[in-house]
């Protein structure tokens, strides 16, 4: 059975889109059988993976809305070599066309259901709002990734974040758990970073991963090529706390299965 992890957090340029194609190839490379679920219309995770939004013949609209099979929707990257639900600004549409179907917040979980068998993972990258698209996300994850810049304003709206998955739990969703909290962008040199991450540690105790990941140029550049940095600059400090990320959330899966 697939593990669902969905990567969320409500501000936008916190490192989101980066985590999930980076933890996702990076969980590829090491043998997990992974598909990427890009549910941001701006698609870019699904550009990030060499895939042109503007010419994804299926998206994750045509099984949110229309209820196609994943295993008809997705689509491979060699780049990133993994399977991937492609998004692009079609799916701006579905978030209102959403709201007048049956089962709404569970199109996603419904369909994954389907493809559970196939995947080690599904990886699913959250637009950056608590709309009924990443109400989809959540209400099919059976956890939740983080990401936290550390930086003055990183825990404003946190709450916010924490009560939705809250009530999702308590509503929809009692699976949902918060699987880690991951700092990105990270500069230790800063002294604010220090002092918010102290925060997080306190907040979130053994879920902050222990793995930090640095600011990297080559995190930024590599989508740019349609490349995981993975791909793009294996040795780069990026690409090397990416992989890092992967081998301690697989460490983690193991005691959390042994238990
Ligand atoms: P989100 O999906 O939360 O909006 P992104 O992953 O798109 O955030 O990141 C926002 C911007 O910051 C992007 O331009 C991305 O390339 C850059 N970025 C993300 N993580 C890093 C990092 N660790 N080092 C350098 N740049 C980063
Ligand atoms: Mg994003």
């Amino acid at each position: 059975m697939a593990r669902i992890i969905a990567i969320s957090n409500q501000k936008g340029g916190v490192g989101k889109t980066t985590t999930t194609i980076n933890l996702a190839a990076s969980l590829a490379a090491s043998q997990q059988r992974v598909l990427l679920v890009d549910l941001d219309p701006q698609g870019n995770a699904t550009m990030g993976c060499g895939i042109d939004k503007a010419e994804v013949e299926h998206s994750v609209y045509d099984v949110l809305v229309d209820k196609m099979p994943i295993s008809q929707a997705k689509r491979f990257s060699e780049a990133a070599e993994m399977d991937i639900l492609a998004s692009n600004a079609d799916v701006t549409a579905a978030e209102v066309e959403l709201l007048s179907v049956d089962d709404k917040e569970k199109r996603l979980y419904n369909a994954l259901m389907a493809v559970n068998n196939d995947y080690d993972f599904v990886i699913i990258d959250c637009p950056p709002s608590l709309n009924m698209l990443t109400l989809n996300g959540l209400v099919a994850a059976d956890g939740v990734i983080i990401p936290m810049q550390c930086e003055y304003y990183a825990l404003e709206g946190l709450s916010a974040l924490l009560q939705t998955i809250e009530q999702i739990r308590d509503v929809i969703n009692p699976r949902l758990a918060i699987e880690g909290v991951i700092r990105t962008m990270y500069d230790p040199r800063m002294s604010l970073t220090t002092d918010v991450s102290a925060q997080l540690t306190e907040h979130f105790g053994s879920l902050v991963y222990r793995t930090v990941i640095p600011r990297n140029v080559r995190l930024a550049e590599a989508p740019s090529y349609g490349l995981p940095a993975l791909k793009y600059d294996r040795l780069s400090k990026g690409a090397v706390a990416y992989m890092a990320m992967a081998r301690e959330l697989l460490r983690r899966r193991e005691k959390q299965q042994a238990a």
